[in-house]
């Protein structure tokens, strides 16, 4: 058996019950294969074991008391999964289906994603399994004031800084960071995605979304394309979603939908994005009241988004929201180019049914790194104690996701994978936390 397919079994047998995790291991190190084996110093140094273990995984007790004087009990995660290049760097993710598996899949994502954007930082994730949806302001801050009384002993600004994901934005930011600073009395860069009065950096909010449609742009540009008058497919109607619609619409493209956990919008006309914006950012509402806006759009219950015909479809919800079906039927309807705004929403048989039929794929951990960036970046000004104009920091991020583009072809076509993003940006993002784990030796 070869080493790569050695360590993926072991990875199978030792987390058999986290699918999310194996899932993204085996994405990586089946594509990672030809590269490992020319390159034998990796396996001659366990890099590989190493890589898919991570450093430190905590796990701990979140209570909290709800509007009723109730006391309910969440679990909280924080994974350090890699500090080669970096302090470990990753979002919190809220959501009632968190559990280990997924924090781990997310962290393993994060280390290669991390890496790509060329910024110094490592990979890490945390989260809880607590509900957002429908809790009062004070329940919030309760929760993540709670959660912080934990986390704060395990993270630091040269350790571990962690950010929003799923179920964590600004709102939830400044809470961590109020009880984080009340609790050690310093006032730190411990968290990104903070507000702009208290050390946040323009562009972060907007940044994994226009990052995409820069991802995007770099990926028609290599086929001779652009963006002007595409029809654009969106999933997911969060942070994501969101800024990826704006700068699609900015940049001269159609966004026909957008989704939530209940239902999607078909607007032919294009998504109002100031009406989408006052539903989901300021009202904190479903899509349902999407059509009192633009009475000319249609509402569906459930999921939906990939049987409309179109030119570019952006995944922006969740993990494994496109399967194979949803693939196929985006293919049979033409689809010219795929990127993933959310971490691995294409289950492995979907990117598949794209790698065959030869359609531009934009993987995740590639086309998604503009957030991270931009939190790298946020970390850089803490540091100096400055703040950059959104200009400055919008070319940075347009710098950062050309340079990946650049970087995930030039080593797919150098291991003769042709133009799959897949392999490219797995074995760019690989390559540096393999060889500073070497220079590193045995930790
Ligand atoms: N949650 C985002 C991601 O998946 C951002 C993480 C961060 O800014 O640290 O990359």
């Amino acid at each position: 058996m070869s080493y790569v397919s050695n360590v993926l079994e072991q990875v199978k047998e030792k987390n058999a019950d986290q699918p999310q995790f194996i899932q993204a291991v085996t994405e990586v190190l089946t594509t990672l294969e030809p590269f490992i084996e020319k390159n034998p110093q990796y396996e001659a140094a366990g890099i590989l074991e190493r890589l898919t273990e991570p450093e430190r995984q905590i796990i701990f007790r979140v209570p909290w008391v709800d509007d009723n004087g109730k006391v309910h009990v969440n679990r909280g995660f924080r994974v350090q999964f890699n500090s080669a290049i970096g302090p470990y760097k990753g979002g919190l993710r809220l959501h009632p289906s968190v559990n280990l598996g997924i924090i781990k899949f997310l962290g393993f994502e994060q280390i290669l994603k991390n890496s790509l954007t060329g910024l110094p930082i490592g990979g890490g994730k945390g989260g809880s399994d607590f509900d957002p949806k429908g809790k009062s302001d004070r329940e919030i801050m309760a929760f993540c004031q709670s959660f912080m009384t934990e986390l704060f002993r395990h993270i630091g600004p040269d350790t571990d800084v962690p950010a929003g994901d799923i179920g964590v934005g600004g709102r939830e930011i400044g809470y961590l960071y109020g009880q984080y600073k009340r609790i050690r009395n310093a006032y730190e860069s411990v968290l990104t995605g903070k507000g702009l009065t208290y050390g946040g950096s323009l562009v972060r909010t907007e940044a994994t979304g226009y990052g995409l449609l820069y991802f995007v742009n770099a990926m028609l540009r290599h086929l001779g394309e652009t963006i002007q008058g595409k029809t654009v497919v969106i999933s997911g109607a969060g942070n994501v979603a969101i800024y990826a619609a704006v700068k699609a619409t900015q940049l001269g493209a159609k966004v026909v939908t957008m989704s939530d956990s209940n239902g999607w919008v078909y607007d032919a006309e294009g998504i109002d994005i100031a009406a989408i914006k006052e539903i989901k950012e300021a009202n904190r509402q479903r899509l349902t009241e999407y059509k009192k806006y633009r009475p000319n759009s249609e509402y569906h219950e459930g999921k939906g988004v990939w049987s409309v015909p179109c030119d570019i479809a952006l995944p922006c919800a969740t993990q494994n929201e496109l399967d194979q079906a949803d693939a196929e039927m985006l293919v049979k309807n033409g689809v010219m180019l795929v990127a993933e705004g959310a971490n691995m929403p294409s289950t492995l048989e979907a990117t598949d049914v794209f790698l065959k039929n030869k359609i531009p794929f934009g993987p995740a951990k590639a086309a998604n790194a503009g957030g991270v960036a931009i939190s790298a970046i946020e970390m850089s000004q803490n540091s100096l104690r400055l703040s950059w104009t959104f200009e400055d920091v919008d070319a940075r991020l347009q710098d950062i996701m050309e340079n990946i583009h650049k970087n995930a072809t030039a080593a797919a076509e150098e291991y003769g994978f042709g133009y799959n993003l897949v392999a490219g940006a797995n074995i760019a993002g690989f390559k540096k936390v393999a060889d500073t784990m070497l220079a590193q030796g045995i930790v």
